[in-house]
């Protein structure tokens, strides 16, 4: 069956300013009569929160990462993301499985054809309709995450492992530009606001009638 709501998702290596921009979105849908769930990965779910915490704190082998993250993306597609666009609901998510390309695939360095392995096996009709990648120089990155909060076990790693992750991010671009909207990140909250309020105006005029 067609999702009769819309996926839209953001990615970007830790600091780029995803979560700052979330409930903004999540707002400016609702006021345009939309109904919307706001919701991250890894997490989403009970069982997927406490997924994330361990992926987050607890060291472990590159496959068992990668699976986890999949186990934790499985229980959210299936008790709450695809049960929500079935109802017609738009779903604004802090990473899909964009991120494992980037962070595992690239940025661990297991490739690109494993991680296609497990989304053909998790979801393999499912994609984002809208994926907004937020760019910003690793550097300025860094110095965001450093001044907000403390790291965790991801945002710990070093300079080479986030360079191959941003650049599993470009290669994604590459692949389907029709579904990514590359934000410049390194711009105000309210630069980037003012961009990402034309694209949602846009998606809005073209999708919404079929949607209500
Ligand atoms: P992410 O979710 O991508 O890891 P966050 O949204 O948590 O990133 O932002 C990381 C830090 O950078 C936060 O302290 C946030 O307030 C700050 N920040 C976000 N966007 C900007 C921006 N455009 N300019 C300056 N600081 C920003
Ligand atoms: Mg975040």
């Amino acid at each position: 069956m067609t999702p009769k709501g819309k996926f839209l998702t953001l990615e970007g290596v830790d600091g780029a300013g995803k979560s700052t921009h979330l409930e903004w979105m999540a707002e400016y849908l609702r006021a345009q009569d939309i109904h919307v769930l706001l919701t991250r990965e890894p997490g989403g779910t009970p069982l997927g929160e406490r997924l994330r915490e361990i992926l987050l704190a607890e060291p472990m082998h590159l496959e068992t990462e990668t699976l986890l993250m999949f186990a934790a993306r499985c229980e959210h597609l299936r008790t709450v993301i695809e049960p929500a666009l079935a109802r017609g609901t738009w779903v604004v998510c802090d990473r899909f499985t964009d991120a494992t390309y980037a962070y595992q695939g690239a940025g661990r360095e297991l490739g690109v054809d494993r991680v296609t392995a497990l989304q053909k096996w998790v979801h393999p009709d499912l994609e984002p309709d809208r994926t907004w990648l937020f760019d910003l120089d690793l550097g300025i990155a860094r110095e965001r995450l450093a001044a907000s909060r403390d790291l965790d076990r991801f945002e710990r790693e070093g300079a080479e492992f986030f360079t191959r992750t941003r650049g599993g991010y470009h290669q994604l671009v590459t692949q389907s530009p029709e579904r990514f909207m590359v934000v410049d990140a390194s711009q105000s909250i309210t630069a980037i606001r003012e961009d990402l309020k034309a694209d949602l105006e846009q998606l809005v005029a073209r999708w919404q009638e079929r949607t209500t």
